[in-house]
């Protein structure tokens, strides 16, 4: 962006331009993977605050996650645009802070943490089985424990907000002015009662977009239901509705190949996915491996074959054409799978080769090192605000002070707030997208993400699609899932499954693909598209 804002949307194509164009009404974005969703979705406020006059402060983003929050913030700032981007748990926190005596909690409320809610529970109960029942379930004597010692819980942060606002119409018109635009990105993952706020805060005709992919909705399990988003257009009567069929991610083949897997379950019949981007187009690869550690070896050896620049070459009569796989990172692999368990395989096979490696993992922010110690000083340290004293506590200690500097620059000087956000922002995702190791993720943690080398492991009908004993399935959400990680592919996708259970039944639908055999290296021949191993 050279600072002239009249150019902002020609940094899109003429979908996404329409999409971000767009004036006010409520205007739903339906976009299939690597579409540019987040690119749209910030360029199109961006545009409306700095091109069309709406007021920044009137603006509000809404995300899932806080690094997606983050995400866009940072985006949205690198535009110009200083406007709120909150995840609906914590604009659920600001609404309670602004209007706390209304719900019997003092200013300084805290948030319970899971430990700290399993705690309160056992207090009127006991037995620690019960006491999660008690959790899971939200009973009344659990919630009036929490209370009593001004806590809250994360299921409160959206219950008790919407709560008070579906009592207070007042309240409801003091919010719909303040914030005049809204924009919820995946909203194909919105549950009822984030619903039911939007609803609250959105008039009908109002000035709220969301964008998202029904065939990327992977948490039912958590209670979202994509039918808010097929029921959009009867909810907003009059929406625009605008389609990104532009995929710049991925190569044909992974395209291809990851429409042929929904299709059988689409949510979104006769989708349009066309493959923009410069990524070759190296059939997808399937192995069958004897066993997991098999499957494991099989991963640590094409990355190592991959990175010492000896695979995918295909031979032209005999000219070695580049694949674009020279000049790759550690960072460009990800391997997925459907559970975490199945991780382990892999961090030994990989732990073994020397390979690199980080996992996706939530860990609470408390037990990250350095951190409670910093949190312990703070008070005591001197400083204008909370980011000022933390970075003079952390001193050396830089790891700890990246870690807490977000939360800090959200608190400003009020320190209550960086405590509650601190209890809120418990988990921190230790995932670095910056670091160049290989990235082991759930294809649930992949959401979002892209990556030249894929591998997802585990193809197999028992684990993908997943069955728990006991349990319905849930087979279209599975082969959404499987959608999900096979578009997070830019060049190179393997699929493997082992001895260990059937096929799993999606990979039947792939259409084209090359089976991958063993490590014995095939011999070249001209003209033919060979793989060594
Ligand atoms: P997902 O559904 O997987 O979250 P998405 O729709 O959010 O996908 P992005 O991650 O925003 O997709 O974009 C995918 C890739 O395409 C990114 O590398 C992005 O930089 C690139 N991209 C998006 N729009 C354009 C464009 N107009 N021209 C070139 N590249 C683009
Ligand atoms: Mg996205």
């Amino acid at each position: 962006v050279d600072g002239k804002p009249a150019g902002l949307l020609e940094w899109l194509d003429p979908e996404q331009r329409e999409a971000a164009g767009s004036g006010g009404g409520p205007l739903l974005i339906i976009a299939g993977p690597g579409t540019g969703k987040t690119r749209t979705l910030t360029h199109r406020i961006a545009h409306l605050v700095l091109e069309r006059g709406a007021p920044a402060d009137e603006c509000l983003a809404i995300t899932f996650t806080r690094r997606a929050a983050e995400e866009m913030a940072e985006r949205l700032e690198v535009l110009g645009a200083r406007v709120t981007v909150a995840t609906f748990h914590s604009l659920g926190v600001r609404i309670l802070q602004e209007h706390h005596a209304d719900v019997g909690l003092s200013p300084s409320f805290g948030v319970a943490d899971p430990d700290r809610q399993v705690e309160v529970a056992r207090t009127v109960c006991g037995d620690d089985k019960e006491a999660r029942r008690l959790v899971a379930e939200g009973a009344e004597v659990y919630k009036k424990a929490l209370r009593a010692l001004d806590l809250v819980d994360f299921d409160d942060l959206v219950g008790l907000p919407l709560g008070l606002l579906e009592s207070r119409p007042d309240l409801v018109d003091a919010y719909r002015a303040r914030f005049r635009w809204i924009s919820v990105d995946e909203y194909q993952d919105v549950d009822e009662r984030q619903y039911r706020l939007l609803e609250l805060l959105a008039p009908s005709d109002g000035n709220l977009t969301a964008i998202g992919d029904p065939d990327q909705a992977i948490y039912r399990f958590r209670g979202a239901d994509v039918g808010f988003f097929l029921r959009f257009q009867e909810d907003f009567p009059g929406a625009r509705v605008v389609h990104l069929t532009r995929n710049y991610r991925s190569s044909p083949a992974v395209v291809r190949g990851a429409l042929n897997v929904v299709s059988p379950s689409t949510l979104v019949p006769g989708r349009a996915l066309e493959p923009l981007g410069d990524h070759g187009d190296a059939p997808i690869g399937v192995h069958h491996a004897a066993s997991e550690q098999a499957e494991a070896a099989f991963v640590a050896r094409t990355i190592e074959q991959v990175l010492g620049g000896t695979s995918f070459h295909a031979f032209d009569s005999g000219r070695v054409t580049s694949d674009g796989t020279q000049g790759l990172g550690f960072s460009d692999f990800a391997v997925l799978y459907r559970t975490d368990r199945q991780s382990k395989a892999l961090v030994d096979a990989l732990t073994r080769s020397g390979l690199p490696f980080q996992k996706r993992s939530h860990d609470r922010l408390l037990d990250r090192p350095g951190v409670a110690r910093i949190v312990r000083e703070l008070p005591f340290a001197a400083g204008e605000s909370v980011v000022d004293r933390i970075k003079a506590v952390a001193g050396e200690d830089h790891a700890a002070y990246e870690l807490l500097k977000p939360l800090a620059l959200d608190c400003g000087t009020d320190f209550e707030r960086f405590h509650t956000t601190l209890a809120l922002g418990v988990e921190v995702d230790t995932w670095d997208p910056r670091a160049d190791r290989i990235s082991l993720l759930t294809l649930h943690a992949s959401k979002g993400l892209e990556f030249p080398v894929v591998f997802i492991v585990g193809c197999e009908d028992g684990l993908l699609p997943l069955r728990w004993p006991g349990q319905d399935d849930d087979t279209d959400e599975e082969r959404r899932l499987l959608f999900v990680g096979m578009t997070r592919a830019q060049r190179h996708l393997f699929l493997s499954h082992t001895s260990a259970r059937p096929r799993s039944p999606f990979l039947a639908d792939l259409g084209d693909f090359r089976r991958i055999g063993d490590a014995q290296p095939q011999r070249r021949r001209a003209g033919t598209q060979v793989s060594l191993f």
